[in-house]
């Protein structure tokens, strides 16, 4: 286990937070995976523990918790179920925006209901012709009188559909690019706001994946954050400090299918012998453990980086996230094939750990475009 350096308030939080993931999350994984249904018990379970309260400072609501302490809750939940892990990333990436950028206004009038788990947020940057390169966005936002008015659509959308608090990236000036770019805060009542389709997906099954549709919607200008123009550097600042989640998230699947292969290697007995006396065996497991501890280093150093308050943590959030999802999706493939051809049945969790592992690779950017920001900084 890499060294962490939590006060003990906070690993006493983690404690219990690894006991709630074992006692009350796990026994619900296998269930959430197959019906698809997005599972209101398990993100009013981490209401009520205050786990969704973790990103928020105490004078909103929430319980001020460090990074370090964030990603490590991530990583406990994601251990066995990463649609339930996803519920506290996905908090955290929708309400950054307004962490980051948002008046005292705005910060008193959202985070407390967001804090307390009443509402759920979202993020809407990515259009269906606009992913990885996110500046090509056609929503755009013309200001009349006191309003904003949207008009276009997001895609992908996490908790779309169901989050009351939208931070959604819009065009405010076509002609000066990504200066052009303006963040509001879109609550999912107001007029001219509506759901698309819902996606049918491979892995994070209970996550709700939504395209937003804005048709002349009305967003009180009030609800502009920052200035107009904010928004690409604010959606990518929010990125730079949510990737460390993702990381947490796929470190949390990883271990999962480490400890999955682990004991189901003594118990399976092959040749008169349990598979683990096998040296071929051992060594999968010494790498995947090796994979594992590697994305926790990173993922835990980074966000400590972001608890000290160091500026330059970009690159490193990029690496986390690219490493340990990369990480992730090899230890669950590696992790099916100790378990052999019930690795492959859906009797086991091994099947669900690899296909929500997948997701860590694509979303809050490719690990392409990750590897993009790292060689950005190293060429700069
Ligand atoms: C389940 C799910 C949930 C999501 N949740 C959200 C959300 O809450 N909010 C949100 O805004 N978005 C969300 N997304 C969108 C996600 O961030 C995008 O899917 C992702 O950024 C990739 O964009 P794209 O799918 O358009 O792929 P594309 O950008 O079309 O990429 C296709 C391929 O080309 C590669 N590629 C593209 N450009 C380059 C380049 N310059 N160099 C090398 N390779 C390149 C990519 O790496 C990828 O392999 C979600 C997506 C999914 C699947």
């Amino acid at each position: 286990m890499a060294v962490s350096h939590l006060s003990e308030d906070e690993q006493a939080l983690i404690e219990a937070i690894r006991e709630i993931a074992l006692e009350r999350v796990a026994p619900r994984a296998a269930e959430i995976d197959h019906t698809g249904e997005f599972p209101w018990d398990m993100k009013e379970l981490l209401a009520q523990q205050d786990i969704l309260a973790m990103p928020f400072p105490s004078e909103y609501g929430g319980i001020g918790a460090s990074e370090l302490a964030i990603v490590m809750a991530i990583e406990e939940l994601s251990r066995h179920c990463a649609t339930t892990g996803l519920l506290l990333a996905v908090q955290q990436l929708g309400s950054t925006p307004i962490l980051l950028a948002g008046n005292e206004q705005q910060k008193r009038k959202y985070l407390p209901s967001l804090a307390s788990g009443e509402w759920m947020a979202a993020y809407g940057l990515t259009e269906a012709g606009s992913g990885s390169d996110a500046a090509a966005m056609r929503t755009m936002a013309v200001r009349r009188g006191d309003k904003y008015i949207l008009n276009g659509s997001k895609r992908f959308i996490t908790n779309g559909g169901l989050a009351q608090v939208n931070s959604i990236f819009a065009i405010t000036d076509l002609k000066i690019g990504t200066r052009g770019i303006s963040a509001f805060i879109v609550e999912k009542d107001f007029p001219g706001f509506s759901v698309g389709r819902i996606e049918d997906k491979m892995g994070i099954k209970g996550s709700q994946t939504a395209e937003l549709i804005f048709t002349d919607c009305e967003v009180p200008a009030e609800n502009l954050l920052g200035r107009e123009g904010d928004g690409f550097k604010i959606a990518m600042m929010t990125l730079d400090r949510t990737r460390p989640g993702i990381g947490a998230q796929a470190l949390g699947i990883a271990q999962g299918a480490l400890d999955l292969a682990v004991s189901y290697s003594k118990q399976r007995v092959q040749f008169g012998r349990p598979i683990a006396d096998n040296q071929g065996i051992q060594f999968m497991l010494a790498d995947m453990a090796t994979r594992v501890e590697a994305s926790r280093l990173l993922v835990y150093n980074v966000a400590e980086m972001i608890d000290r308050g160091d500026r330059d943590f970009s690159k490193y959030s990029a690496m986390a996230k690219m490493f340990a999802s990369d990480a992730a999706m090899e230890v669950t493939n590696d992790a099916i094939q100790v378990l052999g051809g019930y690795g492959y049945m859906k009797e086991y969790p091994a099947e669900r750990m690899m296909r929500d592992a997948k997701i860590t690779q694509i979303y809050e950017g490719t690990n392409q475009i990750q590897r993009l920001v790292i060689a950005r900084d190293l060429l700069k």
